[in-house]
C-alpha cells in the first residue's frame, strides 16, 4: 500500500492518528505547525479509515504491487 500524504494540507487536526486500527499514522510537530505523519507504511492494511476522516484531502492511499513507501507532495494550488 502506498500512503501518499498532501502535508501542506494538514492541518493537524489529529483525527487520523486517533483512529488509525494499527496506530501508524502519528502526529508530528516542527515547532511551527503540527502534521501527519507515517510511522510504519507497510503495515497499512489499506482500510481507508483516514482517507474518510481527513476533511482537509491530506492522505490517498494506493495499492501499488511491488511499490512500498511514502511521498510527500505539496498539493496542486497550495
Ligand atoms: S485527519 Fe487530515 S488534517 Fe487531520 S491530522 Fe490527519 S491528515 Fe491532517
Ligand atoms: S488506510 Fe487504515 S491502516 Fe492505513 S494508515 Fe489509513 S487508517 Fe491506518
Amino acid at each position: 500500500m502506498q500512503i501518499i500524504l498532501y502535508t501542506y494540507n494538514c492541518t493537524g487536526c489529529g483525527r487520523c492518528a486517533k483512529h488509525c486500527p494499527k496506530k501508524i499514522l502519528k502526529m508530528a510537530d516542527n515547532g511551527m505547525c503540527r502534521f501527519v505523519n507515517v510511522t510504519d507504511e507497510n503495515s497499512c492494511t489499506g482500510c481507508g479509515k483516514c482517507v474518510k476522516l481527513c476533511a482537509a484531502k491530506a492522505i490517498r492511499i494506493r495499492e501499488e504491487h511491488g511499490y512500498y513507501g511514502i511521498r510527500h507532495f505539496k498539493a496542486p494550488g497550495s
